[in-house]
């Protein structure tokens, strides 16, 4: 096979952290692989071609079967709290072909998810379905193209073979590609083993991989968790920004690096409502829309948890100093989150009426099951359908006219377009058999979200109200 010229340009400095963080392994081959997407625009931007090689000879790379030279396979080790409870996990059904270096010096994790057994599999069967595989595709890219920093989806193959879920499903690999697969997790794997020098390592090693501005610091743990404490503070008030409600941010969905990851039972909102959660199994909203910001704090505290012995040979001065910091996040969250909101209202110069004409707005929505997006949008195009002809509205509008709003900032901040959910079943419900133009229509409508395009205006509309709520699935 003409591999060569592929631009592939492996450096492995995972593989330099103790022993105990991965498994070196291969991705078990599949029967018979076939591309279902292929993301070229992100190859490209990785300084990857693959234009040289058959569909057949893609299909073999991004399923696994053959592995690209200069590689060294892993699953990572970690832990996690899901739903508050601590668990060993690992990657049971990912492995990382290697971190690929981009001509412009980026590091990229290159990962199969759905790649099969390895020593964290439990009960799995190490494999992933097709529909879950090709929706994490849809809703990665919609992140991404919201300007929000997101793993990313290269690849969509067909395994072949079936996978037995509540139903028989067909079995698919993705390929995910991510700044690294380090999570807040990792960091409680490392943690549980009570290896001071291995944390000391992954604290020095995060620093220089994802935070270079860090390095020299006097407390490193402590830069670190400010760092990464932040990011998600960015991360969950871009999730308000547009609507996004992740699902199950468990701490092993925490990525050191920022980026949003694992998009499972995720889904945008469309009626304004904190309430609102999609997941089967989410059962007491933890990980509700409204409740986002608290669940990011609470994965925070477990995040410091890990670093308290690195922060102060006095435990408990180290715990103090911590408890500081987490403490600090409702402030820093609160700032951010009205900064943005400002932004949706293209509010420019700040006012103490400010929260409050936010409040009236967003309570104003949920009374009336106003749809978010569309509200946003129709504020920014003066554009108002029946729903907002009301006394309500129409005060609530004099005022906010009354702060000058910059419209030009109100359509950067405010989408046009998202994954409705109805849009996303459709298209993966035409690939059940095999039509995949509604999917690829659907990708290319969330490629530009902020512009206003008649060609997609049918992205736009919310679904028909329906007897039963959307509901999402793990998917596993
Ligand atoms: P997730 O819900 O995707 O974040 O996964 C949680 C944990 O379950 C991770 O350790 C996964 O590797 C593992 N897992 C999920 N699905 C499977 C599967 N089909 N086989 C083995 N492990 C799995
Ligand atoms: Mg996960």
């Amino acid at each position: 096979m003409k591999k060569n010229n592929i631009g592939w340009n492996f450096d492995n400095s995972y593989l330099n952290l103790p022993e105990m963080m991965a498994s070196k392994l291969s991705p078990v081959p599949v029967k018979d692989p076939k591309i279902v997407l292929y993301n070229q625009r992100l190859a490209k931007e990785l300084g990857l071609d693959f234009s040289s090689l058959s569909k057949e000879e893609l299909a073999s790379i991004f399923s696994g079967n053959v592995l690209p030279e200069g590689t060294t396979p892993w699953a990572e080790a970690y832990a996690g709290h899901q739903f508050g409870h601590f668990v060993m996990l690992g990657d049971g059904r990912a492995i990382v072909l290697g971190e690929h270096m981009t001509p412009d010096k980026k590091r990229f994790d290159i990962q199969l998810k759905g790649s099969g057994i390895t020593p964290y599999s439990r009960s799995g069967d190490g494999r992933a379905a097709l529909g879950p595989m090709l929706r994490e595709c849809i809703i990665s890219d919609a992140i991404h193209y919201l300007k929000i920093p997101t793993t990313r989806s290269l690849a969509v193959v067909s395994t072949g073979q079936n996978v037995m879920r509540e139903t028989i499903l067909p079995g698919a690999i993705l390929t995910r590609v991510a700044a690294s697969h380090i999570r807040v997790g990792t960091f409680e794997f490392v943690a549980a083993q009570k290896d001071i020098n291995a944390l000391q390592e992954l604290i020095m090693y995060c620093i220089d991989r994802h935070y270079p501005e860090l390095k020299g610091e006097k407390i490193p743990a402590l830069q670190l968790f400010r760092a990464v404490m932040n990011k998600h503070a960015d991360l969950i008030v871009n999730y308000m920004r547009v609507g996004f409600i992740h699902g199950v941010l468990n701490t092993d969905n925490v990525t050191i690096s920022g980026e949003s990851i694992d998009y499972g039972p995720c889904a945008f909102m469309d009626a304004y409502d904190p309430k609102t959660k999609f997941s089967s199994i989410d059962h007491k909203g933890r990980y509700a829309y409204g409740n986002q910001a608290n669940i990011a704090q609470w994965n925070m505290a477990r995040f410091a948890e890990t670093l308290i012995p690195m922060v102060d040979v006095d435990i408990d001065k180290a715990i103090e100093i911590l408890e500081k910091e987490i403490g600090v996040f409702a402030k820093i969250y609160a700032e951010k989150s009205l900064a943005m909101m400002r932004g949706k209202l293209g509010i420019e110069g700040e006012i103490e009426e400010d929260n409050l004409l936010i409040e009236e707005l967003l309570t104003w929505m949920k009374n009336n099951k106003a749809d978010y997006t569309n509200t946003f949008r129709a504020i920014t195009n003066q554009d108002f359908g029946a729903i907002y002809q009301n006394k309500e509205f129409e005060s609530w509008l004099k005022k906010f006219e009354s702060r000058n709003p910059n419209r030009d900032k109100m359509r950067q901040y405010n989408p046009t377009i998202i994954p409705r959910n109805h849009k996303v079943e459709e298209a993966l419900e035409a690939t059940n058999t095999n039509n995949l133009q509604p999917l690829h229509e659907l990708l290319k409508a969330l490629e530009s979200p902020y512009a206003e395009n008649k060609e997609f205006s049918s992205y736009q509309d919310p679904a028909l109200e329906t007897k039963t709520p959307y509901q999402t699935f793990c998917g596993t």
